[in-house]
């Protein structure tokens, strides 16, 4: 094949969490990344959803500016504020071992 296979599309639009399973919303944000809200709406919710003409969901965060949902738009709270399931974390920094391996010099200015 002379080209690599394409990355399977962001899921975008009604599906499932992967880690917890809970039906969420997969959502594009302004800056084109993927988010997922919880399905149910919720007044509570800080993300203001919609679908744009073409079918695909929206989703932006209420800022100062735009503190309220407008036309089309529907509060939904985030699911990584909800999931039970949260991303794995990332690795911790290996621990430095107790005991001393090696010695450092240690040069002295100004002697
Ligand atoms: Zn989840």
């Amino acid at each position: 094949m002379p080209y690599p296979t394409p990355r399977p599309p962001a899921p975008n639009g009604p599906g499932h969490c992967p880690r917890c399973l809970r039906p969420v919303i997969w959502c594009v944000t302004s800056h084109q990344n993927t988010q997922a809200v919880d399905r149910d709406r919720n007044e509570d919710g800080n993300q203001a959803v919609r679908q744009d003409h073409t079918g695909r969901w929206l989703v932006r965060q209420l800022t100062r500016e735009r503190p309220t949902p407008e036309a089309g738009e529907n509060l939904h709270m985030p699911h990584v504020a909800t999931c039970p399931v949260p991303a794995p974390r990332r690795a911790p920094a290996p621990r430095v071992p107790r005991g001393r391996l090696g010695v450092r010099p240690i040069r002295r200015w100004g002697r």
